[in-house]
Parts: C-alpha cells; structure tokens; sequence
C-alpha cells in the first residue's frame, strides 16, 4: 500500500471550511481559555462528548479556576467525577492545578514541553491545549486524527505502533494550519467524530475529503485504519462485603498508589468466595456476622483488568479492622463510590 502524504495537506483548507460550516456546539468552545480546554480535553479521554457535557457544566460552575480546583477537598473533587470513571484523571487534574498555582501563578503554562511536565498532561492533551490557546503549530495526535490521517493517506501502518504514529505526528505538523492550528486539531477531531466514523462505514459522502482521500477512491475504509491487536485483559475475582453494623456501612480508602487509589470503597478481598470463606475473613476483620446473605454478582472492566464481583450482605457485630469507616446514609451520600461498586453501592441505599 503507498501512502499518498500530500493528501494531508491537500485536506487542510477543505477541512478547515467544512468545520467553519459544521462544528460542533460545545460549552468548552464556546468560552475558550486554557482551563477550560484542559478540563475538557481530560474528561473525553475516557468519555463520550455527550457524557461529558453535564459533568462539565457542572465542574465549571463549582470550579471555575484553576485556584478553587487546586483548593477543593479531595472528597468532593471525586464528588463531582462520580461516574465518570478513569479517578486517576481527577487525582492528576489535582496535583496539576496545585503545581500550577505553585510553580507557575496560577495559570497554565504555554508551550507542549511546559504543559507535558503537570501530571496527567501527555503530547495529545498539552498540544490541544497549546494550540487552541496559543497558537502553538502542535497536532493533537488521538484516535480520531489518526484514523482520519490513515484513511485519507491509504496509510496501512499500524496505528498502535509507537513508530508508525511518530510518522503521522510529524506529517500532520506539515499539514496543521499555521495560522489556525487550535481550528485545526478541532476540525480533525469532528471530522473523525462526525464523519469518518470510528464504527460503522464512514460518512464519505459528506467528507471535504472525498475527492482525493485515498480508502474512499481504493474501496478501503472497511480496511483502514490497521490496528495491532490488544493485550486481553486479566480477570480478577472479588469478594465485596456490604457490612451493616446499627444502621451504618463499613467503607475505606484504597491505597494511596494503583488502581482506584486514595477512592472509598466496601471492604473485598481477592477470591470468590463461599459462604464459610466469607465468615473467615468477617472473623479477621474482628466481625462476627448475626446474618449473611449473598446479594449478587457484578463485573466490572477496567483498561487492563476485568474485576468479577461476588457480594454478601452481612449484619454485623464487633469492632472491625482499623481503617474501617461506619457510615451513615447522610455521611454515604456524601461519598464518591467508584462506578465499579455500582451494583453494591446502590443495594447500600436501599438498606441505609
Ligand atoms: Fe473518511 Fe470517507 Fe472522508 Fe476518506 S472520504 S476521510 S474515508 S469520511
């Protein structure tokens, strides 16, 4: 398969009129500042624009700035992520706001190298933000970008591979409109939204491309772009335990480091286990059960990971282990249970 690079430039002013005409309404375009774009982009990492939305509103309304993001308690921070999954985003969002305040006056630094040293920023997220805000010539190289990139140029290189992408990063700083690089990325990113589909057969017929875009004149928008095939993910079985003791619920705090770290959570062990297995690690806990019921399966998929959850409902007696938290409906309301737990925190409602 030959590449056809210059297609890429050939698409930039076509594209760039296509998305004067057609771009998409979003609250984070519609009063652009660094924060804003930074908040953004971070949230639809991992989340779909629609999703996203109703978080942003509510994040911006509550956090407006860069100093009440770096002021807010850790708790309420979580609050406001509830659902939206991928924690660790909200803990670098925290630490960065804070590295902000500290090392840079409360605003956002300029330039991709700056903006790639605050935690959670890497070259996708720090050139959005560099380029919409400042006009720095910096393609945001994401999925979509590249999907595009490889369909227009009949690009049959593996898009996962850490080579292959450097290629396209390098063509697409060729093509990226020096005077509107922030349009640009935004362009691309709608185009590779809203046309040329990720699922599905893409829309060509409504593309600024198709005159010249190389999988539609070849017959292989079904084909491109070539993905490497992902590592599967590792199961992992889970015993969670909804402990009730006088009308509170035992929650803790993960570990500081690793998956769902510094997040409340029911006490689980690994394993799956039986009832007797169950009453053993209540006894280690300091527990005594006067009741234990089984109360359902859940499972759960992380990037790497896939929790499979067993659960029990006990009514307990004793003191518990030490970092055990005794929570009472109005305390649990206030707490940010990860999206894993959904199945189980929404059993703890109804018995709180
Ligand atoms: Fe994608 Fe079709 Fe446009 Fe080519 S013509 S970029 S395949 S939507």
């Amino acid at each position: 398969m030959k590449e056809h690079w210059e297609n890429l430039n050939a698409l930039t002013a076509p594209l760039l009129a296509w998305y004067d005409a057609n771009r998409r309404i979003l609250p984070w375009r519609e009063e652009v500042t660094p924060y804003r774009t930074w908040v953004s982009e971070i949230m639809l990492q991992q989340t779909r624009v629609s999703a996203a939305i109703p978080y942003f509103e509510r994040f911006m309304a509550e956090l407006p700035d860069v100093g009440a993001l770096a002021s807010v308690r850790e708790e309420r921070l979580f609050k406001l992520w509830e659902g939206l999954g991928y924690y660790s985003r909200a803990r670098n969002l925290h630490r960065a706001a804070q590295r902000i305040v500290s090392d840079h006056g409360g605003e956002l630094p300029q330039t991709v190298e700056a903006l790639k040293k605050l935690p959670g920023i890497g070259d996708y997220t720090a050139s959005a933000i560099a380029s919409i805000n400042f006009g720095a010539p910096e393609p945001a190289v994401d999925g979509n970008l590249l999907r595009v990139a490889a369909r227009v140029c009949g690009c049959g290189g593996d898009i996962t591979d850490a080579k292959v992408k450097k290629e396209f990063r390098a063509r697409l700083a060729d093509a990226i409109d020096r005077d509107r690089p922030g349009a640009y990325n935004q362009a691309m990113m709608d185009l590779g939204a809203t046309v040329c589909l990720p699922n599905g057969a893409p829309l060509c017929a409504r593309c600024p491309a198709r005159g010249f875009c190389a999988a539609y004149r070849e017959g292989l928008t079904e084909i491109l772009p070539v993905r490497g095939a992902k590592k599967p993910r590792r199961a992992e079985e889970r015993t969670v335990f909804l402990l009730l003791r006088g009308g509170r619920l035992a929650v803790r705090r993960r570990p500081d480091t690793g998956l769902l770290a510094k997040m409340t959570e029911f006490p689980n062990v690994a394993g799956s286990l039986d009832e007797a297995g169950a009453l053993i690690v209540l006894a280690q806990w300091g527990l005594a059960a006067k009741a234990l019921v089984p109360c359902g399966t859940a499972k759960h998929i992380f990037t790497h990971i896939e929790w499979q959850m067993k659960g029990y409902l006990a009514e307990v007696d004793g003191e518990g282990a030490e970092d055990f938290r005794w929570v009472d409906a109005a305390g649990f309301d206030e707490l940010a249970i990860p999206t894993a737990f959904k199945k189980f925190t929404a059993l703890a409602r109804e018995r709180l």
